[in-house]
């Protein structure tokens, strides 16, 4: 099945940011939102704006921050028969302010949240029989249940002949709850493509340097391990080839998301039959758009527009 569907499951939230750098948040200050978002859903959308075959596996609240996510991912094209409405729970949201450093900080409410009951509901089994290649993100790993129904959901779609990526998506809480630590380990023994960002190698692995942990990883029966490295472009390593693109010249206005746009141009174009180096450039294209936008769905591209973007930005070697 060359052209089936891509399927993710995790939370769906709103992002609401800070207007201003800083120690925000002790204080009132200006903000900016709501804006669409979730790794799930910001990696589903961006699939979705390729023109391909996409759903999504999760749950909001029955309010507006909850219908903001849905009508957006309907308009663009993305099958939201698995995402559960919740009556008694608000959909998620995370209010993010970024320090002087550049760093984000966010305060989340996703573990009370209606994305927290995101589940292998009948509809999204229906999904999931209809999946050709099942995108797992480490941030959606947060409970035992949830846990428990993307492994469900990952065995699936391989006894089925399906494709898996995995990509950590580890936030600095995440490795030290043992639970997590498991899943990230059982979803590293299953999948077929593999998309950390550059440190996510080393936490991940035994490894002390990034060749070993390739060296690791490849061993494990990972086929593709896609290296995302933010403003220093990105790099795909299989067991017989290895492809390095320069980042493209963009003005940076808002990291969150570029990673997500990454991956779902990725793997889209491999299931679409691109050779990795292919669209490795057009992934790493998609991701230099997204940091171009404010908010952290507005930069996902069409096809068009990373042909558009390829053939005028520059790449910067570092
Ligand atoms: P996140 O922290 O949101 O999880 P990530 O680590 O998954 O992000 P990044 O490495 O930040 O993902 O970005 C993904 C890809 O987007 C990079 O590998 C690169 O191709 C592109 N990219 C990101 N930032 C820039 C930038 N400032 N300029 C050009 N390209 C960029
Ligand atoms: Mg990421």
């Amino acid at each position: 099945m060359p052209d089936g569907r891509i399927t993710t499951i995790g939370e769906i939230v709103v992002e609401i940011m800070a207007d201003t750098q800083g120690y925000g948040f002790r204080q009132p200050m200006a903000l900016h939102g709501p804006y669409p978002s979730g790794a799930p859903a910001i990696f589903i959308d961006q699939v979705a704006r390729l023109g391909h075959n996409c759903a999504l596996i999760s749950a909001v609240g029955n309010d507006d921050f909850g219908r903001l996510n849905t009508a957006r991912l309907q308009n663009d094209g993305v099958d939201i028969s698995a995402v559960h409405v919740i009556p008694d729970l608000a959909t998620g949201s995370a209010f993010v302010r970024y320090r002087p450093d550049g760093e984000r900080d966010f305060v989340y409410n996703i573990q009370g949240a209606a994305c927290s009951r995101t589940a292998l509901t009948r509809a999204a089994e229906a999904i999931i029989d209809d999946t050709a290649h099942f995108h797992v993100m480490g941030s959606s790993l947060f409970s035992f249940r949830l846990i428990d129904d993307v492994v469900k959901a990952v065995h699936r779609v391989k006894e089925a002949g399906g494709r898996i990526s995995f990509d950590p998506n580890l936030r600095k809480e995440m490795l030290d709850i043992p639970e997590m630590r498991a899943a990230m380990d059982i979803m590293l023994q299953a999948c077929d493509v593999f998309l950390p960002s550059g440190p996510e190698l080393l936490m991940l692995t035994e490894a002390k340097t990034e060749d070993a942990a390739i060296e690791e990883l490849l061993a494990l029966g990972i086929s593709e391990i896609v290296i995302k490295r933010g403003a220093h472009g990105a790099s795909v390593v299989t067991a017989n080839s290895r492809h390095t693109c320069a980042p493209l010249s963009v003005c940076e206005i808002d990291p969150t998301g570029a990673g997500d746009c990454f991956g779902a141009t990725y793997v889209t174009l491999r299931l679409e039959g691109e050779a990795p180096e292919t669209a490795l450039r057009y992934a790493n294209a998609s991701g230099a758009r997204a940091v171009s936008a404010r908010g952290p769905m507005e930069g996902v591209s069409t096809r068009a527009e990373l042909d558009a973007c390829l053939s005028t930005a520059a790449e910067v070697w570092s």
